[in-house]
């Protein structure tokens, strides 16, 4: 089974992604999280995408496409995947499709996260990472046992710079103009199923797992 998990920046694809990809056991591939790994490892393709990043636009789709379709590809993704994050346009839900259908495999389910704006802005800007593990946690709704230190590996926390306030306003536009067309792209397709994301996470998981679970 491959799965696209569709929704704005804040609406819990991360949290989810990693949930349901253990349910089902496939290969979770988060675009996001590549690309932060190639920014760290000082990779060609990181230097192209960082600028990009960090003023909250999209990374060009040629080089997000090359990206995810090496990922795709590995041995550890041929029982199915989750893409957490990708595809973000039209362009590169064309080319997946394409890449994809070389392999003779489809997308059976496409997830769409429903969370109003006014509380994406609130859960991005309280937001805080950790660089060495990728752990999430949130200064008001989900703090860790100590300020600013990760629960699971210790590492000191930090802010996403594109978490910040004004980048967020971007990320979020951007989403609306470039993201949006693929839930008309989707439903069009009858692969799309709408999930409010603002319920508790684990309301929201269960949902998720309603849709994607084997039909008798
Ligand atoms: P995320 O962690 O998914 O919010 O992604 C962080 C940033 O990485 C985005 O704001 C974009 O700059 C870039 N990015 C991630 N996925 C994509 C994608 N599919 N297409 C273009 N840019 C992307």
């Amino acid at each position: 089974m491959n799965l696209v998990l569709l929704g704005p920046p804040g609406a819990g694809k991360g949290t989810q992604a990693a949930r349901i990809a253990r349910t089902f056991a496939l290969a979770h591939l988060s675009s996001g999280d590549i690309l932060r790994a190639e920014v760290r490892g000082g990779s060609d393709l990181g230097r192209q995408a960082q600028s990009f990043m960090n003023a909250g636009t999209l990374v060009p789709d040629g080089l997000i496409l090359d990206m995810m379709a090496v990922h795709m590809g590995t041995p550890g993704a041929s029982g199915g995947f989750l893409l957490d994050g990708f595809p973000r346009t039209v362009a590169q839900a064309e080319g997946l499709d394409r890449k994809i259908g070389l392999l003779g495999r489809r997308v059976d389910h496409v997830i769409h996260l429903v969370v109003p704006d006014g509380e994406l802005e609130s859960r991005l800007t309280g937001r805080r990472s950790c660089p060495a593990c990728n752990a999430v946690f949130h200064v008001a709704n989900n703090p860790p046992k100590q300020a600013d230190v990760c629960d699971q590996c210790g590492t000191m926390l930090v802010q996403r710079p594109d978490d910040q306030a004004a980048v967020v306003r971007t990320r979020l536009a951007t989403y609306h103009e470039l993201t949006g067309p693929l839930v008309t792209y989707y439903r069009g397709k009858g692969v799309l199923a709408d999930v409010d994301g603002s319920q508790a996470p684990d309301r929201v998981t269960a949902a998720i797992e309603a849709i994607c679970a084997p039909r008798p």
